[in-house]
């Protein structure tokens, strides 16, 4: 067996755990900028709803002047009630008044409903507020906690960079460079650089290997491949168990 297929296979496993943590390095501040876009739709419809409480606060406040307005029309109206000589400007008058009532009605039924839809929309408004000021403080609390892992990561990987550094040194230069080729290759899947035999097959392709190929990884002091994928091949029962 190549007497350094154990330090490669630490290094395979520095290499993942360093993958991986960059990989969470990278997502992890796509979590925030979902919240943060959780929050925007929400301002959004904040705005929107204070938008028709205003026009509708406007429509009502119009009714309630054009009812005022009719008010004083009927109020003076009734005054000329008293100075009316005939019959028929009697009737006249009386018509008007009573127009002007129908249309008081009128515009207090309308006005009443707009003041239903004011408190239905500033009930909407409050419990949007809510979810406004909830959301905000979860997002504080993100932004915390990940600031808090990425240091946790950056420090991580300082140490599995040294522990790298020291252990590329042990390995000789040809398997060095085989290995950093391959992983070059296989970026998306350090853990898959050096992958067990097992009953003659590849586990990285899982294709079936010549039969003399599992014998040679025992016998032979080079790096075996598998015929299909050229990953490194080995026996995990011939690797030392004293690897982290
Ligand atoms: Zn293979």
């Amino acid at each position: 067996m190549n007497p350094n297929l154990p330090l490669l296979l630490n290094l395979q496993k520095i290499d993942t755990k360093i993958y991986l943590l960059q990989k969470d390095q990278q997502t992890l501040p796509q979590n925030l900028t979902a919240k943060e876009q959780s929050i925007q739709k929400l301002e959004l419809q904040r705005q929107e709803l204070k938008k028709n409480i205003q026009n509708i606060s406007t429509q009502e406040a119009l009714k309630e002047g054009d009812i005022q307005t009719n008010e004083e029309r009927i109020q003076n109206l009734q005054l000329k009630i008293h100075t009316i000589k005939t019959n028929e400007e009697l009737w006249a008058l009386q018509k008007e008044i009573q127009n002007l009532q129908e249309q008081n009605s009128t515009l207090e039924e309308e006005s009443l409903e707009l003041l239903e839809q004011l408190d239905q929309l500033q009930l909407e408004l409050k419990q949007i507020e809510q979810q406004l000021q909830l959301a905000k403080q979860q997002l504080l609390q993100l932004q915390q906690e990940t600031e808090n892992t990425l240091k946790e990561i950056q420090n991580q990987l300082e140490k599995l960079q040294n522990e790298r550094k020291q252990l590329i040194e042990k390995i000789p230069q040809k398997e060095r460079s085989i290995y950093e080729n391959r992983y070059k290759s296989f970026q998306n899947q350090p853990a898959k650089l050096l992958v067990e035999i097992k009953n003659d097959c590849c586990q990285g392709c899982f294709m079936i290997q010549p039969p003399r190929l599992s014998d040679q990884i025992i016998l032979s002091d080079e790096l075996v491949f598998c015929d299909q994928c050229n990953r490194i091949l080995y026996h995990p029962d011939k690797i030392p168990q004293s690897i982290p």
